[in-house]
């Protein structure tokens, strides 16, 4: 833990000049106002600095828009890619007139989520483990116009189909779903990986390792440590500001839209999650796969409100593109041990119960990780509170299951206007806790229909050009 006195002794110290305040919004992305060091007081980490929130994605309107970010003593680093130096800081959002705590502040939330977690008595601490995946591509210029990409449906020789427009084939891309993981020349991108793991490192994230993901040619994925509930999704929000930024250095971009290439692998955000008491681990015990009930509980909450849960971890059009059969995602609601075919997991964890975990592998990186987080882990309690019992589980691969045995396991929401039906009719999980409040479900159904739903639904869309241009 940092003091508020030690970030203040370090301005001075290092000499910093500029302090960026980072926030997140509702969707899911950071903000930043950038104020010079005289600006940062000991009030700035209790009353916070003030800002005009008017303007960011699904919060206040113009009318009451004074608000205040407060900062975390314990997030601060030195931003690497600002030239002059530069403390970052991520914030919380408050309502100065009230002094309360925005209740549409994603960080907020997932403050809440914790507090319920220790008013069940259940737990005292969640942790998570995101993998959040992405594409690198070559940074050149998107062209609307050019969509002959999309009209190469057949396309299985590792052509680019996403309607962008390429630089030349350099002699040689990865076949599709053929990336895991050959060394280079194959694997071109070792150096890129490695600058972005060490220098989230020096953000404070503790990292672990890197690969590349099976996709073709630029599908990649950095590990880092499991943390607590808002520590983890503060490191997951370094992990994508370092990622792009240092993509960015090399004339590339990344991606962590859910499916960017037809016929090959989409990428996920895999999220292992347990819960502890007094650094006492939980779901170790000796049910199945070495899991105590509680855990198997903590799954059939998550399994039970998957659909409902899935508008929130799953949140994008896109994210359904993913959610198929065929590429290593998970389309079906089961459990299993080992079987990366089911949408919950229990990773073989040895003897050490302190690694036993699950692993709930629908989420992708396009959800907001503070609100993924909190949903899932209100689903989770939701289980155990009410004995929710996750049924058999399934040990085959699910994919290969007869048409009958498959009709019998319930599949996620094939669309995200499905997944935002469903949790209209679903979240008592969600606001009877108080993490959630009811404003903030409405909102969040209104916005994703209003802003992506339905604008996707306006467009015609290329593929519509190759079924309907010659009828
Ligand atoms: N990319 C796969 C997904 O969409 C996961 C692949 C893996 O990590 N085994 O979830
Ligand atoms: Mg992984
Ligand atoms: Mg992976
Ligand atoms: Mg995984």
């Amino acid at each position: 833990m940092t003091t508020p006195q030690e970030v203040l002794k370090r301005i001075k110290d290092e000499k910093i000049q500029m302090i960026d305040l980072k926030f997140i919004d509702t969707p899911g992305t950071w903000q930043h106002l950038t104020v010079f060091h005289n600006q940062i007081d000991e009030s700035s980490f209790t009353d916070g600095v003030p800002f005009d929130g008017s303007s960011i994605r699904g919060w206040k309107g113009i009318e009451e828009s004074d608000m205040t970010m407060v900062l975390d003593p314990n997030t601060a680093w030195i931003d690497p890619f600002m030239k002059e130096p530069t403390l970052s800081i991520i914030c919380s959002i408050k309502e100065p007139r009230t002094g309360e705590w925005y209740n549409r502040c994603p960080r907020v939330i997932a403050q809440k989520a914790i507090e319920y977690l220790a008013s069940t008595g259940l737990g005292d601490t969640a942790f998570f483990g995101p993998e959040a995946e992405f594409f690198i591509f070559d940074d050149v210029r998107y062209d609307q116009t050019a969509n002959e990409g999309y009209y190469h449906v057949d396309s299985l020789e590792g052509r680019w189909n996403t309607g962008r427009k390429e630089s030349p084939n350099l002699g040689y891309k990865t076949r599709f779903k053929e990336g895991y993981f050959p060394v280079p020349p194959t694997d071109s991108f070792q150096d890129i990986r490695t600058e972005m793991l060490l220098t989230m490192a020096a953000c404070g994230v503790p990292i672990e390792k890197q690969h590349h993901e099976v996709a073709t040619g630029g599908q990649c994925e950095l590990g880092f440590k499991f943390g607590k509930l808002i520590e983890a999704a503060d490191w997951l929000m370094t992990y994508k500001y370092v990622i792009k930024n240092v993509a960015r250095k090399y004339g590339k971009t990344v991606t962590f839209m859910p499916k960017p290439i037809f016929g090959d692998n989409g990428s996920g955000m895999h999220c292992h999650q347990s819960i502890w008491k007094g650094g006492q681990p939980l779901f170790a015990g000796d049910k199945y796969a070495g899991m105590s009930e509680m855990g198997l509980y903590y799954i059939g909450g998550i399994l039970k409100h998957a659909p409902a849960l899935l508008a929130i971890t799953n949140p994008t059009t896109n994210s359904y593109k993913r959610l198929v059969p065929g590429y290593e995602a998970p389309v079906n609601l089961a459990y299993s041990q080992g079987n990366r075919s089911a949408s919950v997991r229990i990773p073989l964890s040895g003897d050490n119960p302190k690694a036993k975990r699950l692993e709930f592998r629908c989420p992708d990186a396009t959800s907001n990780p503070y609100l993924a987080f909190a949903a899932m882990l209100c689903a989770g309690i939701d289980g155990i509170k009410n004995k929710i019992h996750p049924g058999e589980p399934l040990d085959k691969n699910i994919y290969e299951l007869s048409p009958e045995e498959l009709a019998k396991i319930p599949s996620t929401p094939g669309s995200l206007e499905l997944a935002l039906e469903a949790l209209e009719n679903d979240h008592a999980f969600l606001t009877d806790t108080g993490v959630f409040s009811e404003d903030f479900i409405q909102n969040w159904i209104d916005y994703k229909l209003a802003n992506e739903v339905k604008q996707m639904q306006l467009r015609p869309h290329p593929y519509e050009f190759f079924l309907y241009y010659d009828c």
